[in-house]
């Protein structure tokens, strides 16, 4: 047999029929799930060397071993199915792990009819374990003799020809629903590939009649799994377990950004109205501009006179250049603590890793194309297996696809990566691409409209991020638009308007002026206290996550930090931050907010925020488990390191601490203890106040016996409308009946407010509530005397205090308490303080 460093042609190891995989009578096998190969029904008693190689594994009961040749191939020959279960009887192993040997020779004696006799099947199986890096021939058939030709594995070009790899057979899988919103897309997709990293045993999932391996971005989405879908995982190696339960808990894990999108891609509304184009709204906003046109690279012909190893260098470049630049808005996007923009970004840098599309490339240049058009094709194609699958959130994804397609081409072409924007330009384009919205978000583009896309898109989540209007499936006649033709853009009603008159112009630029206006007038009294028209001070501060977002705070005007939530700084790491990184982290919050107080809530993990590195036993209803301050009760070590970290911070006058999801005065009590025996332990004479969230309706019944112990409360609405209405905060279906306007909330709000001043302590709000102007006058005719509200609404709702008279809201509120539903509280207040 001719064989080279590449390409090994395999002898068969065994006499008998050969079979394919498919007709294996073991589901795993028969999937591929454990690599690609064949079978042989044997004849003999003797499983043979199929090669020159070295043993690198040899299961303990004989019936296995696997051979690595030497052009890298890893080989597993398994005799029979089933055949761990003898726990080697009938199996006489002749050679050992590491041996070194030659093609023919005799590894393992095995008894027929012992094996016949109990087992399910004789057949055994030659499996390629490493076939990311190579590619299986097959050479037979129909019956084989030992020693004749059977397969050849070949080296794929990209392939290192050593790879370390978990040779262990140990396997484990089970089944699971997708929970992801919209199904198996890129995101989830990244997270899975990111997971399966993670471990060295090798993943797959398998969906209908289709297998990709989890660390292939493309493949995982080209199986087209939808929301709802059943898949099996399988993982095969030696942490196969801990791999399992990592996938499933990835797979059945909400994505951060999709809280907050619409539920789904709306159709695209027919134009009727003459001079407008009507579309869906991705981001809010009205402007007006010129048209900008934004179109993508169209290649030459390929005159396919190329080197081929010049062209795989031209790329291999490329593609560098561009992960580069892709880790560096990925680090900037870490840095300003944006987990979207990080998600997107991380997706298309995992993309930019594919092996299946970057062997689709490279097997195309050894073909003779060009580097440029090579890329071009094979994304080209992998976006023709995402659109096939006929789900809008896939075809999305075909855009991220795009997106790699033309920055790796401008790349390639030497073009600078940038256009030049007319001021104040709404810019227009087929679809645009994650990294052209970053572009023109900088050149201070006013407006996006597309001809395709969806609402869902990354654009989409990344234009509301920047409050960057955005509007997408115009239909194609929006590229058909004079370039720098002027246009008015009414996002929020999905509205392009062609041909404005001067009267609208003017219209827009005085709603837009008025508006520029308002909010300049109220950042410039952002930093006075707010006080209602008839004097009662109420603290407007702010939710942080990051020193980073203190020190916004504390320029928009924060009179302090109403919540840290510190459990930020534990997720997305591999091990948990210690007292010291955790002291420096919550002293640099404290230091940007000059001389205010800052609230650190004490880590709110379990629940939908799961470590990596701190497995919490699994939970059939984790929001109903192990979350909040109840993690203490299986891992009271983290809270007392965080609570030391907590009292060496200067001045402690300045910190309060807050615990989550308290729902008994017990746990208060408890928690009071252990920082009075902190503070003995570390000397200290001053102990900082403790506050208790109220999240849990128990808590809001029993405010005022919790008021006894407590410092302050601070009423989280967030959790407390899940848990008072029962519905799932982040249930894209019920997202506009979770409001915790609901007039059962503001009852809770009330009883709290009650039971706090019977003990004379203050209460304020730090879930999204106190964000949403229409509620101030509410909360604080309620009680409420702090807001703890997002940074960039800080001047606006303080400019809402100071238009209140506190005895007014005092007086109308309890009225609201009897009405009927969120919806007429809603409209109720809207009546008695209307928004202008
Ligand atoms: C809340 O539940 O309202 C709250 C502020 O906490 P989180 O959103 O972090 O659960
Ligand atoms: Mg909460």
């Amino acid at each position: 047999m001719s064989n080279n460093n590449n390409a090994v042609t395999l002898s068969a190891p065994l006499s008998g029929p050969v079979l394919t995989l498919g007709n294996v009578p073991d589901e795993v096998f028969a999937s591929g799930a454990m690599g690609e190969g064949l079978a042989i029904d044997p004849l003999n008693s003797c499983l043979h060397a199929p090669c020159d190689g070295e043993i690198i594994h040899v299961a303990r009961t004989g019936h296995a071993l696997t051979i690595r040749a030497d052009n890298g191939a890893e080989l597993l020959m398994h005799l029979g199915i089933d055949t761990v279960e003898l726990k080697g009887e009938g199996f006489a192993l002749l050679v050992k792990q590491g041996a070194r040997v030659s093609l023919g020779q005799a590894l393992v004696r095995f008894d027929l009819d012992c094996i016949a006799r109990q087992c399910k099947s004789l057949i055994s199986l030659i499996i390629l374990t490493n076939g990311e890096h190579f590619d299986v021939l097959p050479l037979a058939s129909q019956t084989v003799n030992v020693g004749e030709p059977l397969m050849q594995v070949i080296a794929r070009s990209t392939a290192p020809a050593q790879t370390a790899v978990d040779n262990s057979i140990e396997e484990a899988s089970a089944r699971v629903h997708i929970t992801h919103r919209g199904g198996l897309h890129a995101r989830p997709a990244a997270l899975i590939r990111k997971t399966a990293q993670g471990f060295s045993s090798q993943a797959r999932l398998h969906y209908a009649d289709k297998s990709a391996a989890c660390d292939s971005l493309i493949g995982l989405m080209g199986l087209g799994i939808g929301e709802g879908d059943e898949v099996r995982v399988t993982c095969r190696g030696k942490d196969c377990e801990a791999a399992l339960q990592a996938l499933v808990a990835a797979l059945s894990a909400p994505m951060k950004e999709e809280h907050h999108a619409p539920a789904a891609v709306t159709p695209r509304r027919a134009n009727t109205e003459a001079g407008v184009l009507q579309g869906v709204c991705a981001a809010p906003g009205l402007v007006c501009g010129p048209l900008f046109r934004l179109s993508g690279i169209e290649l030459p012909a390929d005159t396919g006179q190329h080197s081929a190893d010049e062209q795989l260098q031209r790329l291999d470049t490329a593609l560098e250049q561009v992960r580069g630049e892709i880790r560096n808005t990925l680090e900037h996007a870490r840095q300003r603590k944006n987990v979207e923009e990080e998600d997107i970004f991380a997706a298309h840098l995992a993309l930019l890793e594919d092996p299946t599309l970057l062997e689709a490339a490279t097997g195309a240049i050894e073909q003779g194309s060009a580097a440029t058009h090579a890329w071009r094709d094979a994304i080209q194609a992998q976006c023709a297996v995402l659109l096939a699958l006929g789900k809008p959130l896939f075809a999305e994804r075909a855009n991220d696809l795009r997106d790699l397609q033309q920055r790796v081409l401008r790349t390639l072409l030497g073009e600078a990566w940038h256009f030049e924007l007319p001021a104040g330009a709404i810019v227009s384009a087929h679809e645009l691409t994650p990294s052209d919205l970053l572009q023109l978000s900088a050149q201070q583009a006013v407006g996006l409209c597309m001809a395709e896309g969806g609402a869902t898109s990354h654009v989409a989540i990344l234009a509301r991020g920047k409050g960057l209007p955005c509007v997408v499936a115009l239909g194609s006649e929006v590229l058909d638009v004079p370039q720098g033709q002027r246009v008015v853009l009414d996002a929020a009603n999905g509205r392009l308007e062609l041909a404005p008159s001067e009267a609208r112009h003017a219209q827009v630029h005085q709603i837009r002026d008025a508006q520029k206006l308002r909010r300049q007038q109220q950042q410039a009294q952002a930093h006075q206290p707010a006080r209602t028209s008839d004097g009662v001070g109420i603290e407007v501060a702010a939710n942080v996550a990051s020193s980073a977002d203190a020190q916004t705070a504390f320029e928009n005007g924060a009179d302090g930090v109403g919540l840290l939530r510190t459990e930020f700084l534990f997720v997305d790491r591999r091990t948990a931050p210690d007292e010291q990184e955790q002291r420096q982290a919550y002293q640099a919050v404290l230091d940007a907010m000059g001389d205010k107080s800052v609230i650190i809530r004490t880590i709110d993990v379990g629940g939908d925020k799961q470590l990596d590195y701190l497995p919490l036993p699994v939970e059939a209803n984790p929001v109903l488990g192990l979350r909040g301050i109840r993690m203490a009760q299986v891992r009271p070590e983290l809270l007392d390191q965080q609570l030391r970290a907590l009292l060496q911070l200067t001045p402690l006058a300045r910190c309060r601490i807050l615990l989550p999801m308290v729902s008994e005065v017990d746990e208060l009590l408890e928690i009071r203890q252990r920082l009075d025996e902190l503070c003995a332990q570390l000397k200290l004479t001053q102990r900082p106040e403790l506050g208790v969230m109220i999240e849990v309706p128990a808590a809001a019944l029993m405010a005022e016996q919790l008021a006894e112990h407590a410092d302050f409360l601070s009423i989280g609405t967030n959790d407390l409308s899940q848990y008072t209405l029962a519905m799932d905060r982040d249930h894209a279906g019920l997202a506009a009946r979770v409001d915790a306007l609901h007039p059962a909330l503001l009852r809770l709000i009330a009883q709290t407010c009650d039971g706090a001043a019977k003990h004379g302590r203050w209460v304020g709000v730090c879930g999204a509530l106190a964000s949403d102007p229409l509620a101030t006058p509410a909360l604080i005719g309620l009680g409420v005397s702090e807001l703890s509200v997002s940074p960039p609404q800080i001047a606006e709702i303080k400019d809402r205090v100071r238009h209140l008279d506190a005895a007014q809201c005092r007086q109308l509120s309890l009225s609201l308490l009897d009405l009927s539903s969120a919806k007429a509280v809603r409209q109720a207040c809207q009546h008695h303080w209307p928004l202008s």
